[in-house]
């Protein structure tokens, strides 16, 4: 069902220590919005994040995960791990894995395919990089981005995705999507969907939009039509920014 989603990706930021103290400082924020709200901290403190939220307004995610379920993959964590600790929902396809860890449209097919088998919730993320929009290329990017790795799915597993919008030129660097850029890519987005799997399915699904949002134009972004919430970095590490953007809707 669509819904309206801030989630905060961390990446690799925040201790143990860190991390508490931030949890408890997310706790005594006022939620005076409907959006769902997620953070994703680092893999060592997914177990201490699932229990210090128990129970609270607050969904704990991963930031990334293997697609086998165990073995000889050194450094890794698989699905079933993720499960063990509380964990239902993981970000797939981050542009910082996609350019960082070589992430392919083919491997990252095979880890939604994992997550979705163990009953887990993903969000999605591709975006273009400067040079596509440049090139007037973005939709094409985006379009081949979603069809490589989703367009293998039943329509059914479709209810199990979020998808996130995240142009890389406007990841950390302080530049945003205008917001009729990120409406533009959205609605693209939703009717690529459509095309594929029908208007029931796109009109069902979330799309977040990623890339420098803050407290100052979450507001204007999420106005949008088809932008169902934000895929959050920076602003994610300050518990009273984070909960401006999610109490902009
Ligand atoms: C992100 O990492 O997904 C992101 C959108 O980062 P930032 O908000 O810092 O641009």
């Amino acid at each position: 069902m669509r819904k309206n989603i801030v989630a905060g990706n961390w990446k690799m930021n925040n201790d143990l220590a860190q991390t508490e103290s931030l949890i408890s400082e997310l706790k005594n924020q006022q939620k005076t919005s409907n959006a769902e709200v997620m953070i994703a901290p680092t893999f060592t403190n997914l177990w201490h994040a699932s229990e210090a939220l128990k129970n609270s307004e607050i969904e704990v995610a991963a930031q990334n995960m293997h697609f086998a379920e165990s073995g000889a993959y050194t450094g890794e964590v698989s699905a079933e791990m993720l499960q063990s600790v509380g964990v239902k929902t993981v970000i797939l396809g981050h542009s910082e894995r996609r350019a960082y860890f070589n992430e392919t449209d083919d491997l990252l097919a095979k880890k939604v395919d994992a997550a979705l088998k163990n009953n887990m919730r993903i969000i999605f993320c591709f975006g273009e990089e400067l040079a596509d929009r440049k090139a007037n290329n973005h939709e094409t990017v985006v379009g081949n981005q979603i069809k490589n790795a989703l367009f293998h799915l039943e329509n059914s597993a479709f209810k199990n995705i979020v998808l996130a919008y995240e142009p890389v030129w406007a990841i950390g660097t302080g530049e945003t999507a205008s917001p009729e850029q990120a409406q533009d890519m959205h609605a693209f987005i939703r009717q690529t969907l459509a095309n594929k799997y029908g208007q029931e399915t796109a009109n069902a699904m979330s799309i977040l939009y990623g890339g420098s949002v803050k407290p100052a134009n979450a507001k204007e972004i999420f106005s949008k039509p088809d932008v169902d919430g934000g895929l959050i970095g920076g602003a994610a590490l300050k518990a009273q920014d984070f909960f401006a953007i999610v109490n902009a809707f």
